[in-house]
């Protein structure tokens, strides 16, 4: 197989770049980059006008919008209010999104608490139906996609197998890959090769379809983790793992399209060495 389409892009505004948000899109052509993640993690504030702006501006030069919705989202929390706060957050997001013509919001979906995997993924699930009831009532039209991402703290549901049980029992769910938080949640024994990488995409296919993977919502960055799992994101060029490589080679083995976000505390300079790596491995993309 060969390389699919990739899109490579920064995790919220570049660090680059001077000038408005509203200026990112232009910035990112002009240096090679065609994706971006629109940063909503400590609340969902844009205005309608303004998201609209955003997306005319992302759709004039290319790039590919996706919104990260608040990290105060925790669909399987124990109080009532918890759950209703993070549905809000959720309708939010999707409301942003649609407005600015992006197709996923990615989102960390909960906490195992004391429920136990099982039950805590049910409610994430059961949450999930909340938020498209509610998105319902305000839009008919249904073209943004909820993508739970696999998360990085062990104690967080977000595991690969949660990500496919989640998105195999609610509508228009598409898988967040976060080969950083895989590799923190795992200890770093995840991936050994390009086969653990392969075997992660073949999974999310077999289970939840083509369209799902098509294309591959990806984070990535070094990370440093503890026993718990994720602590610190980091630069491409610093001692950690994972190996970007790796993932490249596995894309290139299946052949699947993918946006790839940069998490890395150098955002659009780390997406572009990965477009780099990329370009190694599959020749100029
Ligand atoms: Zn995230």
């Amino acid at each position: 197989m060969g390389c699919g389409n990739l899109r490579f892009g920064p995790a919220g505004k570049p660090i680059d770049l001077k000038g408005d948000m509203l200026d990112a899109p232009s910035f990112l052509r002009n240096i090679g980059l065609n994706a971006m993640e629109y940063e909503a993690v400590r609340g969902v504030n844009i205005s309608k006008e303004k998201a609209e702006r955003l997306g005319a501006f992302a759709r004039e030069n290319d790039v590919v919008l996706s919104l990260h919705a608040p990290y105060y989202i925790n669909l399987s929390a124990v109080e009532n209010e918890k759950v209703e706060s993070s549905v809000k957050r959720l309708v939010d997001s999707l409301k942003a999104t649609q407005w600015m013509g992006g197709y996923v919001v990615v989102f960390h979906p909960g906490y195992y608490l004391e429920w136990g995997i099982k039950e805590a993924v049910s409610r994430v699930i059961h949450g999930i139906n909340m938020v498209w009831d509610r998105f319902g009532e305000v839009s008919n039209v249904k073209n943004v996609w909820l993508g739970p991402e696999t998360t990085g703290k062990t104690k967080q549901v977000g595991s690969v197998e949660d990500v496919i049980e989640i998105c195999s029992n609610v509508e228009k769910c598409r898988p967040v890959v976060d080969w950083a938080h895989l590799h923190a949640r795992s200890l770093g024994r995840f991936p050994q090769d390009v086969g653990d990488v392969v075997k992660v995409i073949e999974a999310f296919e077999k289970r939840l379809g083509k369209e799902a993977i098509n294309p591959l919502h990806t984070h990535f960055s070094k990370i440093e983790y503890t026993r718990g799992g994720e602590k610190e994101h980091h630069t491409l060029d610093e001692n950690y793992g994972p190996d970007f490589r790796l993932v490249c080679e596995a894309y290139r083995e299946v052949g699947v399209s993918a946006v790839i976000i940069s998490e890395s505390p150098i955002l659009e300079r780390d997406a572009l060495k990965m477009k780099g790596i990329c370009e190694e491995i599959c020749g100029m993309l």
